[in-house]
């Protein structure tokens, strides 16, 4: 469960959750520290130290600008992404219809040369009567 005194995650800006399983001197097992900040996201993770927990040391760390720049250009990529397939749709529709259109067009050319060539063998054969 995310833990709403740990801020964001600095390399992804996903939510975080702080960890910590008391150590078991039977089996061994545990956290003999101060626990630890997992994100939730991308699984980025700080240790508490004798210095100081998990959770001030995952506060402190500094947000990278570069890495914020290129969150804020995915989500406006991501906001853009419906408008991008809305579009991408009606491209496809109007394929489709221009597809159809050749094939008629094409239906169309095919007939009139039929018509034709049955004009000219009944041309033909007026003239050889003549
Ligand atoms: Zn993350």
């Amino acid at each position: 469960m995310p833990d709403p005194a740990l801020k964001p995650c600095p390399f992804c800006g996903g939510a975080a959750e702080f960890v910590y399983t008391p150590w078991d001197e039977a089996t061994q097992t545990g956290d003999d520290g101060t626990g630890s900040v997992v994100c939730q996201t991308c699984n980025a993770q700080v240790f508490g130290d004798s210095t100081g927990g998990a959770l001030e040391w995952w506060n402190r760390r500094a947000r990278d600008p570069e890495a914020e720049a290129d969150r804020a250009k995915v989500s406006a990529l991501l906001a853009e992404w419906p408008v991008i397939m809305a579009e991408h749709q009606e491209i496809r529709q109007a394929s489709d219809a221009l597809r159809d259109r050749l094939a008629e067009a094409e239906q169309d050319r095919n007939e009139a040369v039929r018509d034709r060539a049955a004009l000219r063998c009944t041309l033909d054969a007026a003239r050889a009567r003549r």
